[in-house]
C-alpha cells in the first residue's frame, strides 16, 4: 500500500527519517510516495505551498503523512498546513495527550495521569483567516461556525469516545460571549450527545476549561473545541505530558486523512540532531491503525514506553544526563521493538482499514433542513469616519426613507449613539444599525444595497451585514451597552 509523505521543513526531515527507519525495522508493509510541500515550494513562487502533483498524489492515495511545514511570515502566502486541512476537508483534528512512561512532568510526579483525546474543529472559526482591512486603522477577521461543520466534528468526537471506552465528553466554548457562533457549536454538541446516552456529556467555558485542564487533567477524557480554542488548549495539554515532542495528531476527513505531530518546525534546533521524533512516531502509529496495519501499530507503540524509560537516565553524580539526540531516540525505539510473535493475535490487513480510499465526486453541499422562516429586518453598515457618532447619525438620518430608521451606532462593538458613556474611546470605523420601522416586515437585499449605495458618497461604506431573524429569534448580536 502506498501513502504520500511530505518530509517537512526545519526538524521535519530529521524526525521523518527517524520514524521511517523505525517503520522499516518493524517491517511495516507500506511504500512511500514523496511529495513536495512547504518552504522550497513557496520559494519557487507557489503561494499555496504545494504543487499540483502533490495534490493529485494525496487525492489518489487518501493518506498523507507529513512533517511540520514552515509558514513564511509576511504577506501573500497562506499556511500550507491549514490549506491541507481545509482543501481536503479534514474537519476533525484528533490529538492525544497521554502520560508516557519515562517522561516526567510536574503532573506525573504529583501522581496525576493524563489520557486526554482532544477533537479540535479544523476548518472553520477565525482559522478561516478571511480577513479584510476596513480602514487604515481597522482590520477584520470573519469567524464562521456552521451547523453542518459542528455536527460533523461532534459526531466524530462521540464515535472516538465510544471506541476509546471513554466515560466523559466535554465541550469547550465561549458561548457566554459569542452567543451565535459558539452558541451554535454548543447547541449542536448537545444535539449529537443525545445519540450517545451512555457517555456523560458536559461543557465548560474555555477559560475555566484551561484552568481545569492544568489543575485536574485526570478528570478529562474526550474534549471537543472550536478551531482556535483547540489550537491553544492543545499546546497546554502537550505540556501536561512532557511537551510538544510527545503529542501526536491526525486530521480526519471523510475522504483524505493527514497525520502529523502537533509541533512545528522547531527552527531553534533544526539540523542539530536534537529533535524528539516521538510525536511523529505516535502520529505514524495512528496512521498505521487507520490503514489497517493494527499489528505494526501495536508493536511499535509497545516499544515507545521501554525506549523512553531507557532514555530517561537518572542523574549522574547530580549532573543531568545530556538530552537524548534524534539518533538516540531512533535506536532506542528499534532496540525495544518487542518480538513479532507477541502480536500474533493482531493482523496487518488493509481490508480492516478505517479509511476508504477517495472516490472522485463533485464537491458536496452539506446542509441541514430549514425549520423556521428567515426574515431580514435591516442591516449593519460599517462606515469609515473620524467624526463623532452624533455627527454620523446626522449624516445618515436624512438618507433613510419612511420604512427605515437608525436604531444604534456602535464603535468596536460598544454603543456610542444614542450616547452610552463619554468614556468610550473610538476608532475610525462605526457600525450603523438601520432597521425596518415597526409593521414594515421583511426587507429585500436590493432595498438595503440601494440604501448602502446612497450612503457611500456621504460616508464611506466599508462593509455590510444583513440583520436576519430565524423564526422568533434574532440572528444578530446587540451592541455592548445597548
Ligand atoms: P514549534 O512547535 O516549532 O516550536 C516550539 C518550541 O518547541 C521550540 O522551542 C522547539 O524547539 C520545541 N519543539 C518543537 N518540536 C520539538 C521536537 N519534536 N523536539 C524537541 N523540541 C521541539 O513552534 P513555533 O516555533 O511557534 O513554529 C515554528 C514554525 O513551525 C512556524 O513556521 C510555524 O508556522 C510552523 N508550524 C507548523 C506546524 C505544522 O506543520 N503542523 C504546526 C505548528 C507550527
Amino acid at each position: 500500500m502506498e501513502i504520500a509523505v511530505a518530509r517537512g521543513d526545519g526538524i521535519g526531515p530529521e524526525i521523518m527519517e527517524a520514524v521511517l527507519s523505525v517503520f522499516d525495522a518493524a517491517g511495516v508493509p507500506l511504500s512511500y510516495h514523496d511529495v513536495e510541500m512547504g518552504k522550497e515550494v513557496y520559494e519557487r513562487g507557489l503561494t499555496a505551498g504545494m504543487t499540483e502533483e502533490t495534490r493529485e498524489v494525496v487525492e489518489g492515495c487518501g493518506v498523507l503523512f507529513k512533517g511540520p511545514l514552515e509558514t513564511p511570515t509576511g504577506k501573500g502566502a497562506k499556511s500550507v498546513n491549514v490549506t491541507a486541512r481545509k482543501l481536503w476537508s479534514t474537519y476533525a483534528n484528533k490529538r492525544v495527550f497521554k502520560t508516557l512512561p519515562g517522561v516526567d512532568t510536574l503532573w506525573s510526579k504529583a501522581g496525576l495521569k493524563t489520557d486526554i483525546t482532544m477533537l479540535r474543529e479544523n476548518i472553520e472559526d477565525t482559522y478561516g483567516a478571511i480577513e479584510h482591512l476596513q480602514t487604515h486603522d481597522v482590520a477584520q477577521c470573519r469567524r464562521f461556525i456552521t451547523r453542518p461543520g459542528s455536527l460533523q466534528l461532534h459526531r466524530t468526537a462521540f464515535e472516538i469516545a465510544r471506541r476509546k471506552g471513554a466515560r466523559r465528553v466535554t465541550c469547550g466554548h465561549k458561548a457566554n460571549i459569542m452567543k451565535l457562533t459558539d452558541g451554535l457549536f454548543l447547541e449542536t454538541f448537545y444535539e449529537v450527545a443525545r445519540d450517545y446516552p451512555e457517555l456523560r456529556s458536559d461543557d465548560l467555558i474555555v477559560d475555566n476549561l484551561a484552568m481545569a485542564l492544568a489543575s485536574r487533567p485526570q478528570e478529562f477524557d474526550v474534549v471537543v473545541l472550536p478551531n482556535l480554542q483547540g489550537d491553544i488548549l492543545s499546546d497546554l495539554c502537550a505540556a501536561l505530558v512532557g511537551g510538544l515532542g510527545y503529542a501526536p495528531s491526525a486530521n480526519l476527513g471523510e475522504h483524505i486523512c493527514v497525520f502529523e505531530a502537533v509541533h512545528g518546525t522547531a527552527p531553534d534546533i533544526a539540523g542539530k540532531g536534537l529533535a524528539n521524533p516521538t510525536a511523529l512516531l505516535l502520529s505514524g502509529c495512528m496512521m498505521l491503525r487507520h490503514v489497517g496495519l493494527a499489528r505494526s501499530a501495536a508493536r511499535i507503540e509497545a516499544a515507545v514506553g521501554p525506549a523512553l524509560r531507557a532514555l530517561s537516565r537518572p542523574l549522574d553524580l547530580g549532573v543531568p544526563a545530556p538530552r537524548p539526540s534524534t539518533a538516540d531516540f531512533t535506536r532506542a525505539f528499534i532496540d525495544n521493538l518487542p518480538p513479532e510473535a507477541d502480536f500474533a493475535h493482531l493482523v496487518d490487513d488493509p481490508d480492516n482499514r478505517l479509511h476508504i480510499p477517495p472516490v472522485l465526486q463533485p464537491q458536496r453541499m452539506m446542509s441541514t433542513p430549514k425549520l423556521h422562516a428567515e426574515t431580514c429586518g435591516g442591516a449593519d453598515l460599517f462606515v469609515e469616519s473620524t467624526e463623532s457618532a452624533e455627527a454620523v447619525s446626522r449624516r445618515i438620518k436624512p438618507l433613510l426613507d419612511d420604512q427605515l430608521r437608525l436604531t444604534m451606532i456602535s464603535n468596536r462593538g460598544t454603543q456610542v449613539w444614542p450616547l452610552a458613556s463619554r468614556f468610550t474611546e473610538c476608532v475610525n470605523h462605526y457600525r450603523v444599525r438601520i432597521e425596518a420601522r415597526p409593521g414594515v416586515g421583511d426587507l429585500s437585499g436590493s432595498q438595503l444595497l440601494t440604501l448602502a449605495a446612497s450612503i457611500d458618497p456621504v460616508i464611506r461604506v466599508c462593509s455590510m451585514e444583513m440583520l436576519m431573524s430565524v423564526g422568533e429569534n434574532r440572528g444578530f448580536s446587540l451592541a455592548q451597552g445597548q
